[in-house]
């Protein structure tokens, strides 16, 4: 029986396992998670309101079921959405895939409902204002699995693989891959020497920047990818109250004046909070999330601006690195949060005039101030302009009490080099999921954890 060694217990390296158990496939399987069980993952948060910084690793970003246990587990069901996997493997295929892997959520549990799955004459009508305003809307439907559920549906799944086999290691790390004559042959865990025949890292985006490091260190073929720099807008839910109804999630993209770099909505989350994570560098980056059953009288969503570096530069994961260290710094270690209306008329926040708008922050322990100090002129002016497209789709988006947090950032911008089998440039060693540039969500993560299976057999 041949040795498989997967490196992350996230939806990627979870789908790989969960695949090859249903194929009946012959392997060994050993699943190596930094983070813990996920039936002892918890964020102390919700009990202290303030993040504690837990160590060794974040609850939220690292566990069984990686980034996804207390994710919002919004399932993109169309292949548009959530990365460039379709590049690889085509339109056709990933779509396929997406289906499939799906119905194997709907298995463990997921509700069965689907948002935005029929076109309305509201969706018609938000269109046209996209349009109006420059703006290209995705449809995309979303089976939305919602905090507290998806906590269950992984210990379901985390109990179904041990019963099936997999030895499960958790509060494992893996601190190298063992390469020789440029085939993979194991990895160092704790210290300790685990070999194997084929090795799969799915190391999620907190574990990007030390597959980056892999990669120069080993030889492993790169390319250095876009990189996602950005800040979490927050409105009342009564601003965004049309869309939320008709869409759930609006997926808009525009290329602002006078830039032109892409800038998107991501992660919109009605009536949810604000959301803190945590690197093992001591990042602070700001999220969403929202809960099946517990709503804030917000909503939240990411606005992103890409940047693609060329030459000489071609390092983009430390860019948005320090562009984070330098908006932690201001915060004093904290996620920094300004009201819109301050930033047009050029001031910074003060803590005491967050309570005189409609809108109160859900993340609580966000400190005011100035975010346009840390933010570069670039990204900064990117971003107010697409608000500003994004007020004609939405009226109020744009107004002074609108809340913007940061630093929200994605590291997914190293892109692993592979083939349509997803062969690396080393023999028997895979890269899946966030940490390997293709995917950027839950369910295309898991769609090529589903794929990577269907190449080892
Ligand atoms: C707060 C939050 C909300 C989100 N909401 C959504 C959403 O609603 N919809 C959506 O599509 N996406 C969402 N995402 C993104 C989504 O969770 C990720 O895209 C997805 O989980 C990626 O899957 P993955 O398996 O590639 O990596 P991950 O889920 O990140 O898992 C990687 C795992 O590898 C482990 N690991 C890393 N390095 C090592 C190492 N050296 N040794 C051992 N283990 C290691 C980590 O601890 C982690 O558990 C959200 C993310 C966050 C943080």
């Amino acid at each position: 029986m041949s040795k498989l060694l997967i490196i992350g217990a996230g939806p990627a390296g979870i789908f790989t396992a969960l695949e090859l158990i249903k194929k009946k496939a012959k392997y060994d399987i050993t699943i190596i998670e930094q983070g813990h069980a996920v039936e002892k993952r918890f964020c102390p948060k919700v009990k202290t309101h303030e993040c504690t910084h837990c160590k060794p690793y974040c609850n939220i970003t690292s566990g069984f079921s990686g980034a996804g246990a207390f994710s919002d587990g919004k399932l993109s069901l169309k292949c548009e959405v959530g990365g460039d996997l379709p590049q690889l493997i085509g339109e056709n295929t990933a779509q396929e895939l997406i289906d499939y892997t799906d119905t194997i959520y709907l298995e463990f549990g997921a509700d069965k409902h689907i948002e935005g799955a029929t076109e309305t004459d509201e969706i018609r009508e938000i269109r046209k204002s996209a349009t109006i305003a420059g703006l290209k809307l995705v449809d995309c439907p979303i089976r939305h699995l919602g905090t507290e559920k998806a906590h269950q549906l992984y210990y379901d799944i985390e109990q179904y693989l041990i019963a099936h086999g997999v030895t499960l290691l958790t509060d494992k790390n893996c601190s190298d891959i063992i390469i020789k004559d440029n085939v993979c042959v194991g990895a160092i865990v704790d210290g300790k020497e685990i070999t194997a025949d084929i090795v799969v890292v799915a190391t999620g985006r907190k574990g990007a920047d030390w597959l980056d490091e892999m990669c120069r260190q080993h030889g492993i073929g790169r390319e250095a990818g876009v990189v996602d720099i950005g800040v979490r807008v927050e409105v009342r839910n009564e601003v965004m109250e049309k869309v939320n109804k008709a869409l759930y999630e609006s997926k808009l993209i525009g290329w602002p004046q006078p830039f032109g770099n892409k800038v998107r909505t991501f992660c919109q989350n009605p009536g949810g909070f604000v959301a803190q994570e945590n690197y093992d560098n001591n990042l602070a980056v700001v999220n969403g999330h929202s809960y099946k059953e517990l709503k804030s009288n917000n909503t939240n969503l990411a606005i992103l601006c890409s940047h693609h570096f060329t030459y000489p530069f071609d390092d983009p994961i430390a860019y948005a690195q320090k562009v984070g260290e330098v908006t932690n710094m201001l915060g004093d270690g904290h996620i920094l949060v300004q009201r819109l209306g301050d930033i047009k008329v050029g001031k910074r926040t003060w803590q005491e005039e967050l309570s005189r708008s409609n809108i109160k922050p859900t993340l609580t322990d966000a400190i005011a101030g100035d975010i346009t100090a840390a933010i570069p002129y670039r990204t900064m002016t990117c971003i107010l302009n697409f608000i500003e497209m994004m007020d004609k789709v939405v009226p109020g988006f744009a107004s002074n009490e609108t809340l913007l947090y940061a630093p929200e950032l994605k590291f997914y911008s190293n892109r692993i080099k592979m083939d349509k089998n997803l062969k690396t440039t080393v023999k028997n060693l895979y890269c899946l999921g966030d940490a390997s540039g293709w995917t950027r969500g839950l369910m295309m993560a898991s769609a090529m954890g589903v794929y990577m299976a269907r190449q080892l057999t």
